[in-house]
C-alpha cells in the first residue's frame, strides 16, 4: 500500500507517545512518574459536568450546527469583549473539536504550497506539522535562555520573506513557560502591521499565569493589529477538560466561514452536550480557575527549586503554563536519548526537547500532584548524578 506522500513529511505526536506509554507502564503496575503530558490532574469541575449531564438528559444528543451552537459562540464572544478586549461576536467564532483542532482548521483554511508560516523555537510539536500538512513552509525563529526564549521584533522582521503569511505566537508559552509582556507583544505587533501578515495567537494557557505577570492578547493592542489577527483557545486547560475536546477559533468572518466549511466535511460539530459543559463553564463562577492556578504557582515554585538544586542542569523559572523547560546539555547530548533512559532506569516520563526544536532541553509537566513531583525529581536527581 503506498500511502499519500504529506504522512510521509510528518512526525508522530511525541507528548502523546510518551504520555500514552507512560499510562500503559503504570496499568502493567509499574510505579511510573508521569510528568510528560500537559493535562491538568484535576476532575473537570462539578457543576461543568452537571450541566453536560443535564443537556445529555434534556435529549442534546443529536447534531448541531457545524460551527457551533449558537449560545457557546455568544459566550465566547463575550468573553474574548470583556476580558481580551477583542471585538468579536458570534459570527466571529468557530466551535472545534479542542485548540489543536482550530489550529489545524486554520491552516487548512488558510495555508497552500509556497506560503510561509513563522515559528518561533522552542515550539509546541504540533504547529510544524499542521503547517506541513496544509502544504506550507515552517519557518523556525531559534531563541535559547538567554533571550527568556523570546523572539525580538526585528528577527521577526528578518524572519519575513515575501512569502509569509502567518506568524504564530503562543503565550503563555507551551514548552518554555515564557509570558510575553505588553510592551513585547506592543512591538511585534507593530511588526506585524507593518509587514502586513497575518498572527495567530495560541491563548490556551492565558489563565495559568503567576506572580504580576499580565496576558495581552495581541488583537488587543489596537484596531489595526485586531483586523490581522485570529485567536486560538480552549477549555482544556483553563477548566481541566482535556477529554471533553472543545476549543474555538476567533477570526474575521471570511476566515471563520472557511473553517466551517472545512469542519463541515470532516467533523461537524463538536459533540453537543459538551458543547453545553463549556457554556456552564463561561457562565458560571471563575473561581475553580483561580484554585487550580493556586495548586499550579504553589508546584512551580517547589519544582523549580528542586530542578535549581540539581548540578549539571540548569533552567528559568517559567511566568506561565505548567512546564518547566530544562537544559540537559551537560548530561547528554540527545534529548531522546536521555528521555528514553530516563523514564527506563527510573521510571520517570519527561518530553525530549527535540520535539520541540530544542535538543539539548527536557520538558517537565508539573500538571501533576506534588507527591508525584517530588517523586520524580527525587529519581531525576538520583539519574543525573549518575551520570555526572
Ligand atoms: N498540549 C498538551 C501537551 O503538550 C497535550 C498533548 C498534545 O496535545 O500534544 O502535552
Amino acid at each position: 500500500m503506498k500511502l499519500a506522500a504529506r504522512v510521509g513529511k510528518v512526525l508522530p505526536s511525541l507528548t502523546l507517545g510518551i504520555s500514552a506509554k507512560a499510562k500503559a507502564m503504570k496499568a502493567d503496575g509499574i510505579d511510573v512518574c508521569s510528568l510528560s503530558a500537559g493535562e491538568p490532574d484535576f476532575d473537570t469541575p462539578e457543576h461543568i459536568k452537571a450541566a453536560a449531564q443535564k443537556a445529555l438528559d434534556i435529549g442534546y444528543t443529536k447534531y448541531g450546527p457545524a460551527g457551533g451552537e449558537p449560545k457557546l459562540k455568544e459566550a465566547i464572544a463575550n468573553k474574548l469583549s470583556q476580558e481580551n478586549g477583542l471585538n468579536y461576536k458570534a459570527e466571529n467564532i468557530i466551535v472545534t473539536n479542542g485548540g489543536k483542532h482550530s489550529l489545524f482548521n486554520l491552516m487548512l483554511a488558510l495555508i497552500e504550497p509556497g506560503d510561509e508560516v513563522i515559528i518561533p523555537a522552542p515550539y509546541w510539536l504540533s504547529y510544524p506539522e499542521m503547517v506541513k500538512l496544509a502544504g506550507g513552509t515552517p519557518i523556525i525563529l531559534t531563541t535559547d535562555a538567554e533571550t527568556a526564549y523570546k523572539i525580538t521584533p526585528e528577527q521577526l522582521r528578518q524572519g519575513i520573506t515575501n512569502k509569509t503569511k502567518l506568524l504564530v505566537l503562543n503565550s503563555p508559552s507551551n514548552p518554555t513557560g515564557v509570558v510575553y509582556q505588553p510592551e513585547e507583544i506592543k512591538a511585534l505587533a507593530e511588526v506585524v502591521v507593518e509587514q502586513n501578515i497575518l498572527v495567530v495567537s495560541d491563548e490556551i494557557y492565558e489563565k495559568i499565569i503567576y506572580d504580576d505577570t499580565q496576558h495581552l492578547s495581541i488583537g488587543a493592542v489596537n484596531s489595526e493589529i485586531f483586523k490581522n489577527t485570529i485567536v486560538s483557545n480552549g477549555f482544556a486547560k483553563t477548566y481541566s477538560m482535556t477529554g471533553w475536546r472543545v476549543g474555538y477559533l476567533a477570526a474575521p468572518v471570511k476566515l471563520i466561514n472557511a473553517t466551517v466549511k472545512i469542519q463541515g466535511h470532516s467533523t461537524s460539530n463538536v459533540c453537543t452536550f459538551a458543547q453545553y459543559g463549556a457554556i456552564a463553564a463561561l457562565d458560571s463562577s471563575q473561581d475553580c480557575i483561580e484554585q487550580m492556578r493556586q495548586a499550579f504557582a504553589k508546584r512551580r515554585h517547589i519544582i523549580y527549586d528542586l530542578l535549581n538544586a540539581m548540578p549539571g542542569i540548569s533552567c528559568n523559572q517559567p511566568d506561565g503554563a505548567f512546564y518547566i523547560f530544562v537544559n540537559i546539555s551537560k548530561i547528554s547530548s540527545s534529548s531522546l536519548e536521555f528521555c528514553n533512559a530516563l523514564l527506563e532506569d527510573q521510571n520517570v516520563a519527561v518530553i525530549p526537547g527535540v520535539a520541540f526544536g530544542a535538543d539539548d532541553h527536557i520538558r517537565i509537566s508539573y500538571a501533576t500532584d506534588l507527591v508525584t513531583i517530588e517523586k520524580g525529581m527525587d529519581r531525576l536527581q538520583q539519574f543525573v548524578r549518575s551520570r555526572t
